[in-house]
């Protein structure tokens, strides 16, 4: 899809990845609107390029709706959904030790913000044959992040709902996209600014990010990997699944013992 002059939507697009997806569609002629739980920052990030903010909580089904109707009457017709907002919950100790209200936030937020999202704009889409639904997940949703089962096993579910979405929708002219990154310096991983990331190895900038994505999504493909070593990694766990894992432990034991925390904040710069 061609951005110019469409209208578009990213949620958590105030800050991080969503903010330079948001200023860098609204660069090709897109008409952003920039929605977040941080309402000052929503429009904050929205008046950088003369583009709408507006307050919404993902996880609440009414506030998706409220914000579909008021972007389609400032705007007309929605052409890209982005469901970029998300989170990351942690484990206090073993697996399984967050808990259920973390469990559930990181669904809400992960999963069923996509749902509700899709369930807003699926229909006019499909009557005018056309539209665009842009997930992100993670490559801990096509591998699995060391330290947050809650995020990985979330992000998994948010790459399937969107292969369920391309598969089911495909024939009614709508495109999916999932974006899949490793890290990225950003507030999630404790940097206000890409700058502080210093030389981590393997962390992108946001706006790098946001390229990448411009691209996929002009070449209207689904999968979306901003480090494209990912394929690769996804191809050795497809291969054998027991050799993967051993190599996720190996990987889990080094960076735990140089970082000493399992904290997604610190162990990234020991991958
Ligand atoms: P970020 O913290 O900079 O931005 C996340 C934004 O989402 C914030 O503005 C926050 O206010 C908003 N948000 C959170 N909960 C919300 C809710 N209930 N309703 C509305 N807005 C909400 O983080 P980021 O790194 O830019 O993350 C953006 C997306 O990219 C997330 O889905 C994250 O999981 C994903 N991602 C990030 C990385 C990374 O390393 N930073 C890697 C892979 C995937």
């Amino acid at each position: 899809m061609n951005l110019d002059q469409k209208t578009v939507i990213i949620t958590g697009g105030a800050s991080g990845i969503g903010a330079a997806m948001a200023t860098r569609f609204a660069a090709e002629g897109a008409r952003v609107v920039v929605a977040d739980l941080d309402a000052a920052a929503a429009q904050a990030t929205a008046a950088t390029f003369g583009g709408l903010g507006l307050p919404c909580d993902v996880t609440k089904e009414d506030d998706i709706q409220a914000l579909v109707q008021r972007t389609e009457a400032e705007h007309g017709p929605i052409d890209l959904f982005c469901s970029n907002a998300g989170l990351a919950v942690g484990e206090p100790s073993h697996a399984a030790s967050a808990s259920n209200a973390d469990w559930s936030r990181a669904w809400e937020v992960h999963v069923m913000a996509h749902v509700y999202a899709a369930r807003a704009v699926l229909p006019g889409m499909i009557d005018r044959g056309q539209g665009y639904l842009l997930q992100m997940a993670s490559a801990a949703g096509l591998l699995n992040q060391i330290g947050d089962a809650a995020y990985s096993a979330t992000k998994h579910a948010a790459v399937s709902f969107a292969e369920s979405l391309a598969i089911t929708h495909g024939r009614d002219g709508i495109k999916v996209s999932v974006i899949c990154p490793q890290y990225v310096a950003t507030p999630l991983l404790g940097y206000s600014t890409p700058d502080e990331a210093g030389d981590a190895p393997g962390l992108l900038s946001p706006e790098e990010v946001a390229e990448t994505v411009l691209q996929g999504v002009a070449e209207e493909r689904f999968l979306i990997l901003p480090h494209p070593q990912v394929a690769q990694y996804l191809q050795f766990k497809s291969a054998d699944h027991d050799k993967w894992l051993e190599s996720m432990r190996r990987l889990r034991d080094k960076v735990t013992g140089e970082a000493g925390t399992t904290d997604l904040r610190r162990i990234h710069r020991h991958i």
